[in-house]
């Protein structure tokens, strides 16, 4: 489980960086924190000849919020600064409530936002030693030629694992892009693909430099749900974040829910906005809802899971969230 050889590079400034990831293309590789990549490194699951480091990019550490322009996080901004936040904490809690479930304390530490919005995806075949991966032949992600989730095919489902991204999408977050022409915003259910193989719309020499949430989510009520293996530091199996604004009656006002590990994107559940809206609660709206979920998040044989038992914890964790903005909304 050694590194492959290949040149780190430390720029010192954004434009290095651009210019160095331009140059080398698809042979280039960014590491930020290095929790994801590195282990992946180790597996040679990449052989990259040129590691950009971005750490000594300061400028790209940093979290601002004003009431006309909403909140900005740097991408390098560590996923702990996050979860400290006063600021997150009180005005954003559906994004320090996922952030927190992320990895562990270590993890957290070291690993970033930017890092953890651009996650390889993940899948039981693919993410194993090459040691592993040669006994079976590899995949069609990576060394061979059939998928071994959904073999009659030729798509890779292998899932999007990072806990930030769909409270993010709750809260109706643009991500922003630099590279050799310029800086560049879209909103970040965009930018993700929904393709196991190429999961992030990026094009060459372009890096995430930031994410932006817009003014009026600030105070809105959020909470992150999370199925993993080991509650101390795993990967999603299943995760669901949701967002409200409801009055003092309990009518919901504006309402998004976003699903996370189930499918090659986190997506946005985009009938539930729409189902709640002016709607008061109820057993049959959340399970509606419920039932909106899964037909937004499709788990397959991906993880150590089950798929069935994926979907009825999406289904769990769905209705307890709307159980809970609600309550709290009322109180
Ligand atoms: Fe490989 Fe299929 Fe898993 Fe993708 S979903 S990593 S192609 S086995």
């Amino acid at each position: 489980m050694t590194l492959p050889a290949f040149r780190l590079e430390r720029p010192a400034r954004l434009a290095d960086a651009v210019r160095i990831l331009v140059a080398h293309g698809p042979e280039a590789m960014i590491i930020a924190g290095g929790t994801d990549v590195v282990p992946n490194l180790q597996m040679k699951l990449f052989s990259p000849r040129v590691v950009v480091d971005l750490k000594p990019l300061r400028e790209l550490a940093g979290i601002e919020f004003t009431p006309a322009s909403g909140l900005r996080i740097g991408a390098m901004t560590t996923l702990t600064a996050i979860m400290q936040s006063s600021l997150v904490r009180s005005k954003f809690p559906v994004l320090a409530s996922a952030v927190g479930t992320i990895a562990g304390p270590l993890q957290r530490n070291m690993g970033t936002l930017g890092g953890n919005l651009c996650l390889e995806t993940r899948c039981r075949w693919y993410n194993q030693s090459q040691f592993w991966r040669n006994a079976l032949g590899g995949c069609l992600k990576l060394e061979g030629d059939v998928c071994h989730v959904a073999p009659a095919g030729k798509f890779c489902w292998a899932a999007w694992s990072g806990d930030a991204a769909p409270a993010l999408l709750a809260l109706d977050a643009e991500i922003e892009i630099t590279g050799p022409a310029g800086a560049r915003r879209m909103p970040l259910g965009d930018f993700y693909t929904n393709d196991g193989m190429s999961r992030i719309a990026l094009a060459r020499g372009e890096m995430v430099t930031a994410i932006h949430v817009p003014p009026r989510m600030a105070g809105r009520r959020g909470v992150y749900h999370k199925l993993r293996i080991r509650n101390s530091i795993d990967y999603p199996l299943a995760g669901v974040a949701v967002t409200m604004d409801a009055d003092a009656q309990g009518v919901c006002r504006e309402a998004r829910v976003a699903v996370s590990a189930v499918n090659p994107a986190p997506l946005l559940v985009k009938e539930a906005g729409e189902l709640l809206t002016g709607r008061r609660p109820s057993a049959e709206l959340m399970e509606e809802i419920a039932h909106a979920a899964i037909s937004t998040g499709k788990p397959l044989t991906t993880s150590a899971s089950t798929p069935v038992y994926r979907r009825e914890m999406l289904k769990l964790f769905t209705r307890r969230a709307l159980e809970e903005l609600w309550q709290n909304g009322r109180a």
